[in-house]
């Protein structure tokens, strides 16, 4: 089974996001930039199935700009075979994304395409679901649990209350959810061998897709500053203060 993962270079967890000055976006000048963290669980999930035998090759796929390639090494490093990016300097929407995914997928036919359930600079959770639009393959979103059996993946799902579990037919997208697993360390000797595997790349022109966004960044403001709290001296002054300054009792 070939395994395509969707793979996205983004703002590192660790980093405290700075907002321009002129609110245009967030500030990514001298800023650390990682493989985003779902986007991990899904390159780990791809290589788990091949250790068990179930998927043959996995193909590591970015959007982006050129810089994306050190994100597509990472995914060689943790055992893709070989790596695409779709190269733009151009700030991309999901339905962007989604579409130029279409194009590889058009063109490599995996049996499973596994994406993180959502970016964590924009926050979207749309990419997988507007893929498996695009090309009308089945959906797992939010994947606690993958198991193929026979020619049907069992997709375990995270939802409100519990956990689903559903049947889809293959081929499928699975978006996957945080305990899916727990991604490895790309161990040095796979890292040097992740700089000879094959990585090319491709244009949305030549792959057919616009890039043309279908909305527009208006403003980027961070999270009004929070001021300092106060410790009261007892239940009476808390009821007193939620009363009288608050006004919220
Ligand atoms: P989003 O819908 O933007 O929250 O992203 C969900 C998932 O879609 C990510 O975890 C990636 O697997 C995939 N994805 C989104 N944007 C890109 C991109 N530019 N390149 C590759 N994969 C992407």
């Amino acid at each position: 089974m070939k395994v395509l993962v969707a793979v996205k270079r983004v703002v590192d967890y660790n980093v405290k996001v700075r907002v321009k000055a002129d609110n245009s976006g967030v500030d990514l000048a001298n800023v650390k930039m990682s493989m985003n963290p779902f986007c991990e669980i899904a390159v780990e999930e791809a290589v788990r199935l091949k250790e068990k035998g179930v998927a043959t090759e996995i193909v590591a796929v970015a959007v982006g700009p050129t810089a994306a390639q050190e994100q597509l090494r990472t995914a060689l490093a943790l055992g893709a075979d070989r790596a695409i990016l779709v190269e733009t300097a151009e700030e991309l929407n999901s339905l962007a994304v989604a579409k130029a995914l279409k194009a590889i997928v058009d063109k490599e036919q995996p049996q499973l395409v596994i994406l993180g359930k959502q970016a964590i600079d924009s926050d979207n959770n749309q990419t997988g679901q507007m893929l498996a639009a695009l090309t009308g393959y089945a959906q797992g979103t939010f994947a606690s649990k993958v198991e193929v059996a026979g020619d049907k993946l069992n997709v375990t799902r995270e939802i409100d209350g519990g956990l689903q579990t559903v049947s889809l037919n293959l081929p499928a997208i699975v978006t996957t959810d945080l305990r899916l697993n727990e991604p490895r360390y790309a161990s040095l000797p796979n890292i040097m061998k992740a700089k000879k595997k094959p990585l090319e790349t491709v244009t949305p022109d030549a792959l057919g897709v616009s890039t043309a966004s279908t909305t527009k960044t208006v403003k980027v403001e961070a999270p009004a500053a929070r001021s300092a709290g106060i410790k009261v001296k007892s239940v009476a002054e808390l009821v007193e203060k939620l009363k009288n300054e608050a006004k919220v009792i």
